[in-house]
Order: C-alpha cells, then structure tokens, then sequence
C-alpha cells in the first residue's frame, strides 16, 4: 500500500534498523523502544491486522513464516534466557497505530502481568 509506513520501511523507501529480514518477513528495531530489547515482527504482504483474512489465505503461510522468524531471533539475539513478550494490538483499546500487521517482541527487562 503505497501511504503504508511499514510497506515504506520494506520496499526501503524509509530507513529502518533491520535485524533479520527473508522473503516473507522483515524484522526491525522499533523507533520509540518501550524496553531495552523492542522488535517489530512485520510481514512483507501487506496485511491490515490480525483479523484480517488474508494472513489465512491457501498457500501463502504467512502465519507460519511470522512464528518462524520469532524462533530465529529470540534464538539469534539470544533473548531467551531471560525471556521476552510478544504482543499484537488490535484496534482502539489496544493502541493500535499502525495499520499494517505487526508483532512486537519486547525483551530486556521484567514486564508486570496483567499488562497495564
Ligand atoms: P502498534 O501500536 O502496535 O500499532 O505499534 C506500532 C509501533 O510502530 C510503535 O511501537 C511505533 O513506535 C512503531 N513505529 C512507528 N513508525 C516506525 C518506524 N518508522 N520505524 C520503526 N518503528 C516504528
Ligand atoms: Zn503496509
């Protein structure tokens, strides 16, 4: 989508902190961090959330390819000793911001539980 930022961040329009990157996914460094570790999991396609049904559509394993790319970094950055939380936010209540289907990984420090 072409007014799509994240779209912009993958067809390299925009410049971003790219941390694993294969055909289906990008991974990237949030720009306002809210932990010492903050990713973004973002698929190429661009999808408009998670309830969206093109993340199911026949053949494209776009769900897969996200959980994938999840195992590889949190292996890669070595995030696993210690843990990390993943979050998707949906709509109004959750904070959405932006329109593309994301999945962060926040890592770094204790997260307190129910999230506030
Ligand atoms: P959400 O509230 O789940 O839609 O999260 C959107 C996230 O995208 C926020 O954490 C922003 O800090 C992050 N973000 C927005 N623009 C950029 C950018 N250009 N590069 C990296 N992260 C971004
Ligand atoms: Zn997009």
């Amino acid at each position: 989508m072409s007014d799509c930022i994240f779209c912009k961040i993958i067809n390299k329009e925009i410049p971003s902190q790219t941390v694993y990157e294969n055909e289906q996914i990008i991974v990237i460094k949030d720009i306002q961090p809210a932990a010492p570790v903050h990713l973004l999991v973002i698929p190429k396609r661009h999808i408009d959330n998670i309830c969206d049904s093109k993340l199911f559509e026949a053949g494209t394993g776009i769900s897969e390819a996200i959980i994938k790319g999840i195992q590889e970094v949190t292996q890669k950055l070595g995030l696993r000793e210690n843990g990390f939380r993943v979050i998707v936010n949906y709509g109004k209540d959750a904070g959405e911001a932006v329109p593309h289907l994301h999945w962060h990984i926040v890592a770094g420090r204790q997260f307190g539980w129910p999230p506030g």
